[in-house]
Parts: C-alpha cells; sequence; structure tokens
C-alpha cells in the first residue's frame, strides 16, 4: 500500500513551518522538513571546502551525506557528521546558501531518493518548494502558502528575534526577495503551485485562519 502524503509548498516565511506542525500533531503523522536537507547540504559542502557552485562535487556530498535528525522534547536535532548543527541550520546565511546549491539540478537529482524514502505509514506531510510538483506528484492533498514579502520579512523578523538573532528587517526583506527570484526563476523544479494545488494567501490571515482551512481541506481529501 502506497501511504498518503500531504505536501505544504511555498515561500520562505510563508508559515509551512507553523501549519505542519499543527497538522501533524493533529494527525499524528511524521514530517519531512526538506528545506533542511537543503541547509544541511550547504553546511557540508562548507566544513569540506566545497564551493556553492562546483555542482559535481556537491553530488558527491549530497549522495554522501551523514545526517540524521533526531527528535527531542525541545524539537528535531540536526546532527552533520556527528556534529549538532541545529542552530547554524536557521539562520539566513545557511538558507540563502541552500538556496544556492538547490538551484543545481545535479544537487536536486541526488537528494530525491533521500526525499521520498521519508514517505510512511499511516502517512507524510511534506514542506518544500517542489513537493507536490517534482518529489510526490501523487500526493492525496496539496497545498501552496503563500504571503507578501512584506509580512513574510515581518514574521521572520519577529520568529529570529524570538529566537535570540540579531537582524533587520530592511535586510531580511532584501534577503526574502533575493531567495524568491533564485527559487522562483530556476530552471529545474521552480517555486510554483501544483495545477491540483490549493492556494491560500496567507498575508491577512491569522495562523489559526490558516491551519484551518488546510486542516479543513486535508480531511476532505485524505
Ligand atoms: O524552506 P527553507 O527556507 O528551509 O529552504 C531553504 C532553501 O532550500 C530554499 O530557499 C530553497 O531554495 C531550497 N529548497 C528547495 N526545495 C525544497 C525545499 C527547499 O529548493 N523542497
Amino acid at each position: 500500500i502506497i501511504s498518503p502524503v500531504i505536501t505544504i509548498d511555498g515561500p520562505s516565511g510563508a508559515g509551512k513551518g507553523t501549519v505542519c506542525q499543527h497538522l501533524a500533531q493533529r494527525l499524528g503523522w511524521p514530517l519531512l522538513d526538506s528545506g533542511a536537507i537543503y541547509r544541511v547540504l550547504a553546511l557540508a559542502a562548507l566544513h569540506h571546502d566545497v564551493s556553492l557552485d562546483d555542482e559535481a562535487a556537491l553530488v558527491t556530498v549530497a549522495l554522501h551525506l551523514d545526517v540524521h535528525f533526531l527528535s527531542t522534547a525541545e524539537g528535531v536535532r540536526v546532527i552533520l557528521e556527528g556534529e549538532d548543527v541545529s542552530m547554524a541550520l536557521r539562520t539566513e546565511q545557511t538558507g540563502n546558501a541552500a538556496s544556492k546549491v538547490a538551484a543545481l539540478p545535479g544537487v536536486r537529482e541526488a537528494l530525491l531518493r533521500r526525499q521520498r524514502a521519508f514517505r510512511t505509514q499511516p502517512g507524510l506531510i511534506a514542506d518544500g518548494r517542489d513537493m507536490g510538483t517534482v518529489v510526490f506528484p501523487d500526493a492525496e492533498a496539496k497545498i501552496f502558502l503563500d504571503a507578501s514579502a512584506e509580512e513574510r520579512a515581518l514574521r521572520r523578523l519577529k520568529q529570529l528575534q524570538g529566537k535570540g538573532f540579531d537582524v533587520n528587517f530592511d535586510h531580511l526583506l532584501n534577503e526574502i526577495r533575493e531567495r524568491d527570484d533564485r527559487d522562483r526563476n530556476r530552471a529545474v523544479a521552480p517555486l510554483r503551485p501544483a495545477d491540483d494545488a490549493l492556494v491560500v494567501d496567507s498575508t491577512a490571515m491569522t495562523i489559526d485562519e490558516v491551519v484551518e482551512t488546510i486542516h479543513r481541506y486535508v480531511c476532505a481529501k485524505i
């Protein structure tokens, strides 16, 4: 039996992470944070002095990634080559580096099987950019969660400040726009809604409204 999948795609800061965590809790399904895999690859490249545009070398690093995602009471800890990189993973710098390696076709291909291996019973919630279009095109329910760049920069500002990072709004907005451009305009698996996705614009919605809308849609589909 093939396990069901719910895909949630969209640009950074649209609220995918929060929505996915709510859904995972309500349904009791595990979560694939595919962005974390691209982020881990970017960190591994830095560790091994591999340039972020050296596709062949990055593919080798991607195929041999020694990474573990450990669920703990405080959340998921990410262990790369024996080292806890959970903090380094979440910085804007790492997100930016991730979007550079993610633009390379060979890298995406090399990470495809690793992502599909997360499919499991009773079902999987997959968070990313191309979950509904490329990785799980046969998913039962596909959602594309969007929001204006300004709103996303504001949410990210609060989130990062809450975690103790020192950040600036204009700087964040610029980084979000730059990353959006790269993710939407790349040749392979560009960020776009799947034809059969429900598009939700969360700009003027509360997180509860977004979660309710998506939860209702998902329950009708699975
Ligand atoms: O979602 P997150 O900010 O962690 O993703 C970091 C970067 O990884 C994104 O900007 C995007 O370029 C890339 N990514 C991707 N495909 C995915 C998930 C993330 O290309 N499925």
